[in-house]
């Protein structure tokens, strides 16, 4: 049996505990999540383990970073079934802040990151990513861990976090996770749970299109046509809406194309079924 999880509830009582840990001359590496943990999240903790003696873990369903008509109310919580999980791949710690713990009356200050955040999930979620960066800059600074953990899953997220971090000066290692996938590669999501068994069969196909559409560019198909293709055949495989293929470079996010192209990049992917909205993303 593991040891239950020790959970902490307030700024104050995180930075004691990590203060004791400092004291004692041990290292910490953070993983922040909003919960509803499946093996992605603890492929995080457990890369986190390598790098740092002690691990913390977050989860935070952040408000601010749903717009009023997305899923904030239902988004899937289980805090027991979450402890269990992290205590058994290694966690040592997690903050479970309430919302106004968060967010004390009068909190008025938002971080937003220019630039990587004018595209894409930017474009279609576009209070997204200030709420994202307000919220992690907080978590970085009330944790204030010596790694900090983040999925390439999100790889918007991790490239506005990595830009964050280094403009802000926070002293931090940033590092990005791959993507944990289900046997058929669908990348996993807390957002799955949402699926029913007919979407579920639609969803495969954003990791199929990805792939073909990666292998084309590395063939050295135009970018253009390769997008405008994969956007066509995720519309015939069922998607109710496709928000956008894009074809990027892996760290500023620049776009490429339409031609063919040389060197590393990203294609990334978010399309809707149903209600549901799924992203990805595949490169070298
Ligand atoms: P979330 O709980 O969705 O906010 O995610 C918390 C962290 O887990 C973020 O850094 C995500 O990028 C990461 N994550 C989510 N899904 C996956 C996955 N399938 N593989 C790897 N990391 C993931």
């Amino acid at each position: 049996m593991t040891t239950p999880l020790p959970v902490v509830r307030t700024v104050a009582n995180l930075r004691a505990q990590v203060r004791s840990w400092r004291q004692a001359g041990l290292n910490v590496g953070f993983v922040p999540t909003m919960g509803a943990l499946h093996e992605g999240h603890l492929s995080l903790v457990r890369l986190a383990r390598t790098k740092a003696d002690r691990v913390v873990a977050s989860i935070f369903v952040n408000p601010t970073q749903f717009a009023p008509h997305e899923d904030f109310e239902a988004y899937p919580r289980d805090e027991a079934g979450d402890m269990a999980q992290l205590a058994s791949a290694g966690c040592d710690l997690l903050f479970s802040p309430t919302v106004d713990e968060m967010y004390p009356a009068g909190a008025a200050t938002t971080v937003t990151v220019e630039g990587i955040t004018a595209s894409m999930d930017g474009i279609a979620r576009p209070t997204h990513f200030a709420g994202v960066a307000t919220v992690v800059t907080k978590l970085l600074n009330q944790c204030a861990p010596d790694v900090a953990v983040f999925g390439q899953k999100d790889f918007q997220q991790l490239q506005v976090i990595r830009r964050l971090v280094r403009d802000l000066d926070i002293p931090v290692e940033i590092v990005g996770a791959p993507t944990a996938r289900a046997d058929d590669g669908l990348a996993l999501s807390s957002r799955n749970a949402y699926l029913s068994a007919d979407e579920r069969k639609v969803a495969v196909r954003l990791n199929e299109v990805l792939r073909d559409a990666v292998d084309r560019v590395r063939r050295g198909e135009p970018v253009e046509a390769t997008e405008t293709h994969a956007i066509a055949d995720l519309q015939a495989a069922g998607f109710s809406k496709v928000d956008y293929v894009e074809t990027r470079t892996p760290e500023d996010l620049a776009r490429l194309g339409p031609g063919p192209i040389a060197g590393p990049f990203r294609i990334l992917a978010a399309a809707h079924i149903g209600r549901t909205r799924l992203i990805d993303n595949m490169g070298d």
